[in-house]
């Protein structure tokens, strides 16, 4: 999986371009890292020296915001049915792929989509369904 990593403690994050602040993905917090990425870049640090790219974090925001809007049609598809995470995931075009991962944790996390734990070839998994209005 592709991550963008805290430039301070290498955590994986990403950085919200409506908020103009990283976050570690973990929700961890992070306020002392982006301070010191702050500090760093106003002494003039060079990129390298940071590891940090703003223009990779707001391509890797995006690309899962993408990647929801894609899950959520999937699912709407299949309304009513629960979709293996395998099967939800080949439905993803590549460009968006590897971005599932967080994608699914945000619209678990949002209340969009619910999960049971599935079993797929002996191998545990998870299966997704969307959420209805009760
Ligand atoms: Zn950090």
């Amino acid at each position: 999986m592709k991550n963008q990593l805290c430039p301070v403690c290498e955590k994986p994050s990403v950085y919200l371009s409506n908020l103009d602040r990283a976050f570690h993905v973990d929700g961890s917090e992070n306020m002392s890292c982006w301070a010191e990425v702050l500090r760093a870049a106003a002494e003039g640090a060079s990129r390298s020296q940071l590891r940090f790219d703003l223009l990779e974090f707001t391509k890797q925001i995006r690309g899962v915001e993408s990647c929801k809007r894609r899950i959520i049609t999937a699912l709407q598809e299949k309304e009513g049915e629960w979709v293996s995470g395998s099967v939800l995931r080949r439905r993803i075009s590549s460009k968006y792929r590897d971005h599932f991962y967080y994608a699914i944790n945000d619209l678990l996390k949002a209340d969009v989509i619910k999960f049971q734990p599935a079993e797929r070839n002996g191998l545990p998994g998870r299966r997704f369904k969307i959420q209805t209005l009760p």
